[in-house]
């Protein structure tokens, strides 16, 4: 038997609730697998709660704590306790960063019978947006009380980094999955009229390489455009790149076209595997319904067969998705789809279709 073994890290809010069903789950999909697979998950219980204890939001050597894990499963940060650049930067952004995990990778899946704001059916959409995850608008350069003329006149600085090799690094991982899926299609988002530097030199690397790929077809597109583009042209897209803080805000976009932000699932890997990756998926702690038992588990389940294929299970993370398409076309829907059934019950409806 091989068992994977995994770091989990609820956090806050509702991501101890969807972690909980994910782990519940994949258990379930190593028990009915055919490759003789299992996970042994430890729980670092790192986050808000954590933070009021140590002044922090993970250990001083917490990077060292998940460095031998095959894989580390988060759920989400963000409490009213701690101002959200602290808890952000303190747990999930100290561990992309620290373990090198550059490439985001966010699908957006439409499911069968959940409604969507779309005029046109979502039958035959499906995008990756492939996020920049290591430096851009999130490098955490800048400063504050930079004008030194006292209150009423602060000047606080927020610089982006974009270096040529972080932008090639991030362009020929989208190329490269553009090249694995049907359509072959990979648009570049940048807003290189306003940015007159980082998102001029992104611009340019991408032209570089697209000569490298011509069997992927590809188009740019400044962010504002894409925006709509979404909503009006969704089938024009496929496979996105872009920079941190632009795919931050259309992956968000994108699930929501999709029926909610709770079905959004991400990847966030270290394509080198020197490190660990990780799964989680891409809402917050939504402190709105934490709680109350009916966060959708989807974006954290089907995180869960992201990690499945990172860990080389192709065939059990698509019987996986198989088993959400059916617990979804089922009608066993949460109540930000529309639908009245609980965490639980997704999780129930799930595991009757494995
Ligand atoms: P959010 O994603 O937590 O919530 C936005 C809206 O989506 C809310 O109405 C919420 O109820 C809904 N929603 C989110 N997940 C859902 C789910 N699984 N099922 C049903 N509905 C769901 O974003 P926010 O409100 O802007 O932020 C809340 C906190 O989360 C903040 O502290 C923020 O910093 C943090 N945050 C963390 C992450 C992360 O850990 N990766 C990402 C985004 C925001
Ligand atoms: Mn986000």
């Amino acid at each position: 038997m091989t068992t994977y073994d995994i770091a989990l890290v609820p956090g806050d809010g509702v991501g101890g609730e969807v972690v909980a069903a994910g782990r519940e789950v994949l258990d379930a999909v190593a028990r009915t697998s055919d490759a003789d697979i299992g996970f042994a998950w430890t729980t670092y219980d790192w986050g808000s709660g954590y933070f009021a204890e140590h002044g922090r939001m993970m250990p001083e050597d917490g990077l060292d704590l998940l460095a031998p894990h095959d894989a580390i499963y988060f759920g989400a940060v963000g409490s009213a306790q701690v101002p959200d650049h602290v808890s952000l930067w303190g747990l999930r952004l100290r561990i992309c960063q620290g373990l090198d995990q550059w490439a985001n990778v966010r699908p957006v899946r439409f499911l069968p019978n959940v409604p969507t704001p779309l005029r046109t059916t979502g039958a035959d959409l499906d995008w990756v947006v492939v996020r920049e995850n290591s430096e851009g608008e999130y490098a955490g350069l800048g400063g504050r009380n930079l004008s030194g003329r006292g209150p009423g006149n602060e000047v606080a600085v927020q610089t982006s980094l974009f270096t040529e090799k972080g932008c090639e690094r991030i362009m020929r991982y989208a190329f490269e999955l553009a090249r694995t899926r049907p359509r072959r299609r990979l648009t570049s988002v940048t807003k290189s009229n306003a940015q007159q530097y980082g998102m001029v030199l992104w611009d340019e690397v991408f032209t570089r390489l697209r000569a490298d790929y011509p069997d992927v077809e590809t188009d740019s597109c400044l962010v504002d455009a894409m925006a709509a583009r979404f909503v009006l042209r969704p089938a024009s897209l496929d496979v996105i790149v872009a920079s941190n803080l632009n795919a931050d805000i259309l992956s968000d976009l994108g699930s929501a076209m999709a029926g909610s932000l709770g079905l959004a699932a991400s990847a966030n890997l270290d394509p080198e595997r020197r490190h660990p990756s990780m799964f989680e998926p891409v809402h917050g702690s939504a402190p709105d319904i934490a709680g109350l038992g009916v966060a959708n588990p989807v974006g954290a389940i089907e995180s869960g067969a992201l990690m499945l294929e990172h860990l080389g299970q192709d065939a059990d993370a698509a019987r996986l998705r198989r088993a959400v398409d059916a617990a979804a076309a089922a009608g066993v829907l949460t109540p930000d789809l529309g639908g009245t059934a609980s965490t639980a019950d997704v999780v129930r409806a799930v595991l009757d279709h494995l």
